[in-house]
């Protein structure tokens, strides 16, 4: 039998516990790391292996994951001190699936390339429920042979994989996911709040619309959470935003305008202020509860 890659995962988030979970089931193994240690206890229990460091992950694997926050966590877990690039060897792969800034992955896949590393880009969609389930979209950008190195442990973790193009292409796809993502909340709150202020039962104009031309799957998964004022996050609104900010600084790079997306900066950032970054992306509804002066009030849906 062919022997597996050994893989190596760093960040143990909301989305990586999940994607670290799926890759020790479907049989790989598997060294974890994350910056607060206590994180790694459940998985070490299911049989990984615990790093003292992202280099000491790199040390031990052939295929390096890394799913942090932002472009200076991937910046310090791959480059910095104890980092990856100081514990792999050459002809090893490291997989970003954080999302990044597409220029600045470039650049770290430029550092790595200099000692004879490889590096793809691969940022996903589809939240929590998707990295807990397997069913991730995820967007790859990077040399074709690594894609396909890299396939088997894209399968335990995402239902659909696309090769997008060169390094830094799976990022560029994510922004354009996110600009949707963003359009989406919006116009899911928008719909919600004008429903409430009609008068009518918000479960059942939900169950209506759900399935139709107006489905999304922010409706479905979110709008019930709303419902339910249930604002825990898949994914946070200081997380959201870093992503509209990414797509914001690469669109002023481009030159194409997004005035709907950043009018959606400017409404997550009234959250913000508030302290509600920790929130769920999906209370961008509470923005336009202040600016309307009502509340969203489902009511009781006899359960
Ligand atoms: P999260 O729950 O906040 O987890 C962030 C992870 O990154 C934690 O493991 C954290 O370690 C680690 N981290 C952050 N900064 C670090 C640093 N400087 N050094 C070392 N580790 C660091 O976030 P998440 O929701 O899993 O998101 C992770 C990435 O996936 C982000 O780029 C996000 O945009 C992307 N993403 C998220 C979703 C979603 O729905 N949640 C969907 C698609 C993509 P600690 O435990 O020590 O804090």
């Amino acid at each position: 039998m062919e022997e597996r890659e050994r893989i190596g995962f760093i960040g143990l988030g909301i989305m990586g516990s999940g994607m670290a979970r799926n890759i020790l089931q479907a049989g790989f193994p598997l060294r974890i790391w994350n910056r607060t240690a206590s994180r790694m206890d459940e998985l070490a229990t299911a049989g990984a292996g615990p790093a003292s460091s992202p280099g000491d992950v790199a040390f031990h694997s052939d295929i390096v994951i890394t799913c942090v926050s932002d472009t200076p966590d991937v910046e310090s877990v791959i480059l910095g001190e104890g980092g990856v690039i100081h514990g792999a060897r050459p002809g090893s792969l490291v997989i970003d699936m954080s999302t990044i800034s597409p220029q600045a992955t470039q650049r770290i896949a430029a550092r790595l390339a200099e000692r004879g590393i490889h590096m793809l880009d691969a940022p996903v969609s589809g939240g929590a429920e998707g990295a807990a389930r397997g069913t991730l979209s995820i967007m790859v950008g990077g040399d074709t042979r690594q894609y396909e190195r890299a396939l088997p442990v894209f399968r335990a973790m995402g239902r659909t994989i696309t090769h997008i193009g060169p390094i830094g292409a799976g990022q560029t796809t994510k922004l354009v996911n996110q600009i949707l993502v963003v359009g989406h909340a919006l116009a899911m709150s928008e719909a919600l709040l004008f429903a409430q202020a009609g008068g009518i039962d918000l479960h059942k104009a939900l169950a209506a619309v759900a399935g139709g031309a107006a489905g999304s799957w922010m409706l479905s998964n979110r709008g019930p959470q709303i419902l339910a004022r249930d604002w825990r996050p898949g994914f946070t609104i200081d997380l959201q935003q870093k992503d509209v900010r990414l797509a914001l600084q690469e669109a002023d790079r481009l030159g194409v305008p997004l005035p709907g997306t950043a009018l959606i900066h400017q409404l997550y950032r009234t959250l913000q202020a508030r302290g509600l970054g920790h929130e769920g992306n999906h209370a961008l509804v509470k923005a336009l509860e202040n600016l309307a002066g009502i509340e969203i009030a489902a009511w009781d849906d006899g359960q």
